[in-house]
Order: C-alpha cells, then structure tokens, then sequence
C-alpha cells in the first residue's frame, strides 16, 4: 500500500514522511501535476476530506487504486484572543498569503489589542480516503501565541508559537521535539490503526485476487 499526499505544503510533507517512516509516501507532485482543491468546508474536517476525496478522485483517474490511498492534513492556529482566529484560514489570513506575511498579521492583530501573548491552540484534522472508504482525526496541540518572531525551524506560525509546558517556540526547539508533541504527529498515530487496517484489507483482497 502507498500512500499519496494531498498537499504540496514542504512543512506539512516532511513532517508527515517523518512520522510515517514504515510507509511508502509520495508528495502529489511526484504523481501527477499539481491541482487546485477549492478548501470551500466550515471546519477541518471537512476541507481536510475534500481534499482526502479529491486527490482520491485522481487515484481513481489514474487507476491506481489498487496501490494508492490519499492522505490529507488540514490544519491551523487557533488564538484565543482573536476569537479562535484564523482557525481553518490559517493558510489565508494575509495579504499576500504567504507564511512571513501571516505570521505579521497575528503580531499586528495582538499587539492592536494591547497584548503580547494569548493562550492558542493548533489543530489538524487527517484525513484518509480509500477503496475501503473515509476516515478522520483529530489532533491538537496547546500553548501560547506571542509577538515576538524567535527561530527559524518549522513552519507556518512556528516561530510564534510555545507549547505549554515548555519555554521555547516551535521555531528555536528541535525538528524532533515538534514530532513528539504536535497537533499532526496525534492526529497520525490514530490515523495509523486506519492505516494498519486498510493494509490488511488490501492484502486480503490482493490474496483472494490472486488465489481465484
Ligand atoms: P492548510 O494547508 O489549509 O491546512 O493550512 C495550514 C496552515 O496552518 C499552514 O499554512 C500554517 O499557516 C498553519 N499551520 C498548520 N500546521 C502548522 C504547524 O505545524 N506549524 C505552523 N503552522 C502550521
């Protein structure tokens, strides 16, 4: 069974191939050229499924069924005094969209409310579609948004971000570190007992196939 990202996000991707080592994991972009996926859900879940679903559609497309699943993150920041803010925009809260600029609009908004931190959390829903069907979950990650931008490992709002219990921002601790703790690595160690168990049933299938 290998397994086809829905995201061309280098971040999200290589922390994904670092928690999912036993698998055979492939970018979109090794498979076929990059599509546009209008994420149009309310919440994590459901844009994490479209995508799920719609890089699936491509499996199909392409007849790979029979090898492929899709594997799919949705994921962002959610700070509490912003109102959960920007939460599924995560990826579009600036103008221009990139990570620097929407890392600058969250100093701004906290700053223009007088503050220089606020309790935050991320969230990321992974998403798994397949020939046996549709699977979800959750995992989350809390601690403290601040305004001050300190290191340069991971990305998105890393920089910003202190888990609880610790005094450094994602951005100063070890790749290792954010592994063990994040909102995707929960999210994948449930999303491995799906993974264990559609491989089982592409195995039964493959050996009925073979035995008929
Ligand atoms: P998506 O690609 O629509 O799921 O948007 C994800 C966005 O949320 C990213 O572009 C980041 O801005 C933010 N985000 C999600 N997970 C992380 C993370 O682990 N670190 C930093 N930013 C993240």
């Amino acid at each position: 069974m290998k397994i086809l990202l829905a995201t061309s996000n280098k971040g999200k991707v290589k922390e994904i191939k670092s928690f999912l080592k036993e698998y055979e994991i492939y970018a979109l972009s090794e498979i076929c050229e990059p599509f546009e996926i209008i994420e149009d859900g309310s919440s994590f879940k459901d844009n994490a499924l479209i995508k799920a679903r719609a890089v699936y559609n491509k499996i199909c497309e392409l007849n790979l069924q029979d090898e492929f699943i899709a594997l799919s993150d949705d994921s962002g920041i959610s700070v509490d005094a912003l109102g959960g803010r920007p939460g599924i925009y995560s990826a579009r809260f600036s103008e221009p969209a990139t990570d620097e600029a929407n890392r600058a609009k969250l100093i701004f908004e906290l700053k223009e409310l007088d503050l220089s931190s606020s309790p935050a959390h991320y969230t990321a829903c992974i998403a798994v579609a397949s020939k046996f069907g549709e699977f979800s979950m959750h995992g989350f990650m809390y601690g403290t948004a601040i305004t001050e931008e300190r290191g340069e490992n991971g990305f998105g709002y890393d920089a910003l971000f202190i888990p609880n219990g610790l005094n450094k921002t994602l951005g100063e601790l070890d790749d290792d570190i954010k592994l063990e703790i994040s909102h995707r690595s929960k999210g994948l160690e449930l999303a491995k007992f799906v993974l264990t168990s559609i491989e089982k049933k592409f195995n039964r299938s493959k050996f009925i196939k073979s035995s008929n």
